[in-house]
C-alpha cells in the first residue's frame, strides 16, 4: 500500500481491532466525502479514528495533534497545527479539511445526536466570513449553516451589504448541532469545551480563505473565537482580531428576531457599515441611512 493516508487508515483500524473494538461509525456523508476528497501532497497525520464508545469519562479529551484538552481548555486563539498541508490549491485544502471534519468523532455525545456535520458554505475567495455559534435543528437536517429563520435574516443582511450568500463564507464555531435532552425541542448554546474542540476546523477554514474581515454573530461565537466573555453590548461596534484578521462582533440575527426594535437593527447595520468600510467598498446614501 503506497498511499500514506490508506496506510494510516489501515494501521488505525488494526490498532482498534487489537484493542477489541469492533464497532465503528461513519455517516454516509463522511464516506462520500472520503471518496470524493482529492489527494493532497504530503498528507498530514489525520485525527485519530475512534471507536463509538466514550472513554473520556465526559471530561477531558486529547487528540493526537494536541488540538484540544478539555480538562484544560486552551485559549481559543491558541489553536496551531494545520490539519491539512498548506500546499495545494484552496479547493484541495478545503476538500481535505472537509473530509476530516465530516468524519470527526471527537465529541462522542454530538456524534450520536447529529444528523450530519455542518461544515460551512460559500466562496473560498470570500472577503468576509460570517461566524455563528453552532447549527440548529434546521441546519442539522439540511447540512448548511444559517438556513432557518435567523439564517434568512442573515441572508437579507448580506444582501443589504451588496453581496449574495455565495460570495461570502458562512460557518460556525461548532460544526455539530448541540445535543438536546430527549423530548426537548429547540436549540442549546454550545459549551466552551465543545467550541474549543471544534475551533481548529474553523481556524483552518479561515487560514485557507484568508478573508479581509470576520464577523462574529453573537457573544457565544465571539467567546468561541476569542475567549471573550463580555456581553455583546460591550463587544460590538469595534474591531477585534482573530489570528491577525480583523474581527467585528455584532448581535446574532436570532437576537434581532426576538427584539424587533429599529434601534437594535441599526446597531447591527452600523457594525456592517464598518465591515464595508474595512473592505474599502463604496457605501451608498441609501445604505448609510438604513434603519435611521
Ligand atoms: N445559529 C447559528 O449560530 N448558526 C447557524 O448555523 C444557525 C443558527
Amino acid at each position: 500500500m503506497s498511499d500514506p493516508a490508506l496506510e494510516y487508515l489501515h494501521d488505525s483500524l488494526l490498532q482498534l481491532r487489537k484493542q477489541g473494538k469492533s464497532n465503528l461509525t461513519a455517516s454516509k456523508q463522511a464516506l462520500e466525502a472520503l471518496l470524493t476528497a482529492k489527494p493532497v501532497a504530503n498528507p498530514p497525520t489525520p485525527p485519530p479514528i475512534r471507536a463509538k464508545e466514550d472513554h473520556s469519562g465526559g471530561r477531558s479529551y486529547r487528540d493526537a495533534g494536541g488540538l484540544a484538552d478539555l480538562g484544560n481548555t486552551p485559549a481559543p486563539q491558541s489553536v496551531a497545527s494545520p490539519l491539512v498541508p498548506s500546499t495545494g490549491s484552496k479547493a484541495e485544502r478545503m476538500a481535505a479539511l472537509r473530509a476530516i471534519a465530516l468524519s470527526c468523532q471527537k465529541c462522542t455525545h454530538l456524534v450520536k445526536s447529529r444528523t450530519q456535520v455542518v461544515f460551512g458554505v460559500g466562496s473560498l475567495d470570500a472577503e468576509i466570513m460570517f461566524v455563528g455559534e453552532a447549527p440548529g435543528a434546521d441546519e442539522d437536517l439540511q447540512g448548511e449553516p444559517f438556513v432557518g429563520k435567523a439564517g434568512q435574516l442573515l441572508t437579507k443582511i448580506i444582501a443589504a451589504m451588496g453581496f449574495d450568500r455565495g460570495q461570502v463564507f458562512i460557518g460556525n464555531v461548532l460544526k455539530c448541532r448541540p445535543d438536546m435532552p430527549a423530548n426537548e425541542s429547540g436549540n442549546r448554546k454550545p459549551r466552551p469545551d465543545e467550541m474549543a474542540t471544534c475551533l481548529p476546523y474553523l481556524a483552518e477554514q479561515i487560514e485557507i480563505i484568508q478573508p479581509k474581515a470576520l464577523v462574529a454573530l453573537g457573544a457565544t461565537a465571539m467567546q468561541g473565537l476569542t475567549g471573550a466573555t463580555e456581553p455583546m453590548n460591550q463587544l460590538r461596534g469595534r474591531w477585534h482580531q482573530f489570528k491577525g484578521i480583523p474581527l467585528m462582533a455584532t448581535y446574532h440575527p436570532a437576537y434581532l428576531l426576538r427584539n424587533q426594535a429599529n434601534s437594535e437593527k441599526r446597531k447591527v447595520w452600523e457594525d456592517m457599515l464598518q465591515v464595508l468600510e474595512k473592505l474599502g467598498k463604496p457605501i451608498s446614501e441609501k445604505q448609510r441611512n438604513y434603519f435611521k
